[in-house]
């Protein structure tokens, strides 16, 4: 089965009331499993719903960097960190392209849901841009994905050594995305999990469309293309890294 692993069903655009023929277009497609990531206070707890309320969804819970400034805590709850569904803390992380006046905060949230990550041995999905050096410092001692992957090889480097994963996403279908599919070709088969970030970055020929879970197919034909992998080969190698990566999905 292919797994989208990072797809905000909490978006009202690709959830909502749209949820079920959402779930219904993955499921047709060879979708079978999703996961929901948390990103912003309120859709915590609708994260985690969605997650309590479909076999085949599970959710990771945190606060994007654009909310610093916020207790985690108060959102996260230790009895949603032990739940069989929710199978890792993300995303969080680092954006200093949006946030260039609160670094100190960003950090702090961060530091704070890498703590929660670390008490509950979950792995993390972490959103990083511009900020590759305060990343690879405060990344230790953890383990998880790279969501979205975007950085550069440096980062790419110093994170596999820490046995990090790198998802790709529709962006690797993408005209100009040269650079981003170097990096793909280069990171061992046995550390890339895919993903939509939907309803963000729809991948061609959908772009510009709501991005759906769908959709995550188009991105793994062009990584069995860089991989020179048959699809069928490349479903199940990445299946049984998502499997990896997050232990606790059954
Ligand atoms: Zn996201």
């Amino acid at each position: 089965m292919f797994i989208d692993t990072h797809c905000h069903l909490t978006d009202q655009s690709c959830g909502g009331e749209n949820l079920d023929a959402v779930i219904a277009r993955a499921k047709a497609a060879g979708v079978n499993m999703m996961i929901c990531p948390g990103a912003d206070p309120e859709d915590i707890e609708s994260a985690f719903n969605i997650a309590k309320t479909h076999d085949n969804i599970y959710c990771t819970l945190g606060i994007h960097p654009e909310h610093a400034g916020i207790d985690a805590s108060k959102y996260i709850t230790d009895e949603m960190l032990r739940d069989v569904k929710t199978v890792g803390v993300g995303e969080i992380g680092l954006d200093y392209h949006t946030g260039n006046d609160n670094r100190l905060s960003q950090i702090e949230l961060f530091q704070q849901q890498l703590s929660m990550a670390r008490q509950y041995n979950l792995p993390v999905a972490i959103h990083t841009r511009d900020a590759e050096a305060d990343t690879a410092d405060i990344l230790k001692n953890v383990r998880g994905v790279m969501h979205c992957y975007t950085s550069s090889w440096d980062l790419a480097r110093i994170m596999l050594d820490r046995g990090f994963c790198f998802s790709a996403s529709g962006i690797l279908t993408f005209k100009n995305a040269d650079e981003i599919r170097e990096i793909f070709a280069k990171i061992p088969n046995d550390r890339i999990v895919i993903e939509t970030d939907s309803p963000y970055c729809a991948p061609i020929p959908y772009r510009g469309k709501v991005c759906e879970p769908a959709f995550v197919i188009e991105t793994a034909r062009v990584l069995a293309d860089i991989k020179n992998l048959p699809l069928t080969e490349l479903e199940i190698i990445l299946e049984q890294n998502t499997r990896n990566l997050y232990p606790k999905i059954k």
